[in-house]
């Protein structure tokens, strides 16, 4: 942890400022201590250098989503060449620029590519949390920044008033229990005239998933060990990498078989995957295999909660005819 993420957490009971007490410290990484609320005497630890503000107990279905991914990203910590293009295309209409100079929070950061992505933007400070044991990737992957920082929290209860210019959550929100309330409750740390920006799971164009992956991930493969997983994950990949590599590689490729794209089955999710290494590929499976909580959004229900949060200058787009992705400004007016 360093210094600078105090001016921006917050007590998880009364909102005040914390204050920090160091065990140890090496090279101005505070690796273990706690953070002290002065008013209400409140006590978060650090602990092998992340702030830990976890509720003392978690919903089974949530405790176990959190270990899904955090076994997914800790096993699977190495950064790809295209999480930059990944991640512009998630955060549209947004760019580099949107970055530029401000405070920012990642909200279910996973191995931490987004924050440390952010940062290269220019952001000036970005702080990435995460429910899971991921946060430890995440610190590993961004601890040689300055201006990152990493820290385990529930998305539904973060240590922070409205501290940021602006709030991006890329993937996680289907994961919730109730994504709308998550949505909502993110909403609350995005400063007056900040932008929030969101991707989550479509219901349309995510039919057969709905009605054939999720009954299996639900019952069978999220309960399996999860090397067991693996095992699946892999003998579905094999697959599935040789249709990426051989079919829709090459339509992705060629302006000539561009045509194809509408024809094949999730050509344009499939086609704009093609380039995924084979672990990349696998880890996508086991990603869609392993949580016990994952659920799909139409437009309007996307678009409801934009409105329901009175935000400003919304717009919701969809992106591989499968995801919806929105973004909106924080009304000045409203607060
Ligand atoms: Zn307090």
């Amino acid at each position: 942890m360093k210094l600078g993420l105090l001016q921006y957490a917050a007590c998880l009971n009364c909102q005040s400022p914390l204050e920090i007490r160091v065990e140890r410290e090496e090279d101005e990484e505070i690796l273990e201590g706690w953070l002290i609320c002065p008013s209400c005497q409140a006590r978060f630890p650090v602990r092998r250098g992340i702030p830990r503000f976890l509720p003392s107990e978690l919903p089974p279905d949530k405790k176990a989503t959190a270990a899904a991914f955090g076994y997914e990203w800790t096993h699977y910590a190495e950064l790809s060449d295209q999480d930059r293009e990944e991640f512009l295309d998630w955060i549209k209409p947004l760019d580099r620029d949107s970055f530029t100079d401000r405070v920012i929070l990642d909200a279910g950061c996973g191995k931490g590519r987004h924050a440390l992505l952010a940062a290269q933007f220019g952001a000036r400070n970005v702080v990435g949390v995460d429910l899971s044991e991921a946060v430890a990737a995440a610190y590993q992957n961004t601890r040689n920044l300055p201006n990152v920082h990493i820290l385990q929290a529930d998305l539904s209860s973060l240590p922070f008033r409205d501290a940021f210019d602006l709030a991006y959550s890329i993937g996680v929100l289907h994961h919730l229990p109730d994504p709308r309330q998550g949505f909502l409750s993110l909403v609350q740390h995005v400063k007056p005239g900040g932008r929030i920006s969101i991707w989550v799971y479509g219901k349309e164009g995510n039919r057969w998933i709905e009605k054939i992956v999720s009954p299996m991930r639900i019952h069978v493969t999220s309960k399996l060990p999860k090397i067991i997983t693996r095992v699946v994950s892999f003998f579905v990949s094999l697959p599935l990498y040789a249709a990426l590599k051989v079919i829709y590689g090459p339509v992705w490729r060629s302006p000539r078989l561009a045509a194809l794209k509408k024809m094949l089955p999730y050509g344009e999710y499939l086609s704009a995957i093609s380039g995924y290494s084979f672990a990349e590929n696998f880890w996508n499976v086991f990603d869609h295999l392993v949580a016990p909580t994952a659920s799909y959004h139409t437009r309007a229900e996307v678009t409801e909660w934009f409105a329901a949060a009175q935000l400003e200058q919304v717009e919701v787009t969809q992106r591989n005819n499968n995801s919806w992705r929105g973004t909106g400004v924080r009304s000045r007016a409203a607060i």
